[in-house]
């Protein structure tokens, strides 16, 4: 059987399992006492960076107790067990190319095919800067593997 949920990710929903490890910001205003934001995994917490508008932000683990009522986080900087995961804040070279990366209408003709809805334009900075953040993660690691080439496998789950 599964582990009963916990809480819910404060971004894309999904159940947080009881002893399952999640994510919580560094930044205080995300650690309120009654609704402290809590994260499935580094892309909802990434996600929530540049809405909260956060200038300097790390993601802790910690991980969620083991039975549904068990209280929840202690206050930030109580805990310190949770080891620290990657974390600044990406600022990209604004000389950098700010170029759209993804086809307009191929993308709203899939979305319109799969549910009928419409797509905003906006939808599109938004998009193509997520496939930023994802490139420079995917360089990352070329890099690290000392690679001159960016592969398939550097955007693909460790
Ligand atoms: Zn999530
Ligand atoms: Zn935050």
């Amino acid at each position: 059987m599964a582990e009963p949920t916990w809480r819910h990710c404060s971004r894309c929903k999904q159940p947080i399992a009881c002893g399952a490890s999640y994510l919580v910001c560094s930044v205080s205003t995300c650690n309120r006492a009654r609704a402290p934001m809590v994260f499935c995994s580094m892309e909802c917490w990434d996600a929530h960076v540049p809405i909260a508008g956060h200038r300097e932000a790390s993601a802790e683990e910690r991980r969620a107790p083991a039975k549904p009522g068990d209280p929840a986080l202690k206050p930030a900087g109580a805990t310190r067990k949770g080891k620290r995961v990657v974390a600044p804040v990406r600022r990209r070279d604004p000389s950098l190319p700010r170029d759209t990366l993804v086809v307009a209408k191929a993308l709203k003709a899939y979305v319109a095919a799969a549910s009928g809805l419409r797509t905003s334009d906006a939808v599109m900075d938004v998009l193509s800067d997520k496939l930023r953040d994802i490139c420079d993660r995917a360089i990352e690691r070329a890099k690290a593997d000392g690679r001159k080439t960016v592969l398939d496998r550097d955007f693909l789950p460790k």
